[in-house]
């Protein structure tokens, strides 16, 4: 996601370790829970499969603020400097749910994942719709860009 939607970090960043909701990002398979979804990315650091299951860790990272794993992931020519600088922004969205459009694979080391995410920010329902671009380096896939939809 791009930079100008990027929340403000939260306290300490931190997930809740034994939730029995499903993940932020809905799951997969769907409903899974944090644990068994986008934790096995996050916390561990295992690479990730493809861009797609990428891309849902990067949406649960943002809902949890985990900026270390957003810079992390993202491509370091692409990655802004000021990631995690955002401070107590009053207007920080609340993050509501993500929904796949579609995941290309351009290439072996090259893929594109379309989305909406829903979020609210200052009590008004807004929708992110994005193709985000995605390149693998050496084994692990990273965002690179994203271009946004009204
Ligand atoms: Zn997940």
């Amino acid at each position: 996601m791009s930079q100008t939607r990027t929340p403000a970090r939260a306290a300490a960043g931190t997930a809740p370790s034994a939730s029995q909701t499903a993940c932020p990002c809905g799951g997969q398979p769907p409903g899974a829970t944090y644990a068994a979804c986008c934790a096995r990315l996050i916390e561990t650091r295992q690479a990730a499969p493809d861009a797609l299951t990428l891309m849902r860790s990067r949406y649960t990272a943002y809902v949890y603020d985990n900026f270390d794993y957003l810079r992390s992931t993202w491509h370091p020519r692409t990655c802004p400097p000021d990631l995690a600088d955002a401070g107590d922004n009053p207007a920080r969205p609340r993050w509501l749910g993500l929904s796949i459009k579609r995941h290309t694979a351009i290439d072996e080391d090259h893929a594109e994942v379309e989305f909406v995410a829903r979020y609210k920010i200052g009590g008004r329902a807004q929708r992110l719709h994005e193709i985000s671009r995605f390149t693998r380096i050496e084994g692990r896939w990273r965002y690179l860009d994203g271009q946004l939809f009204d």
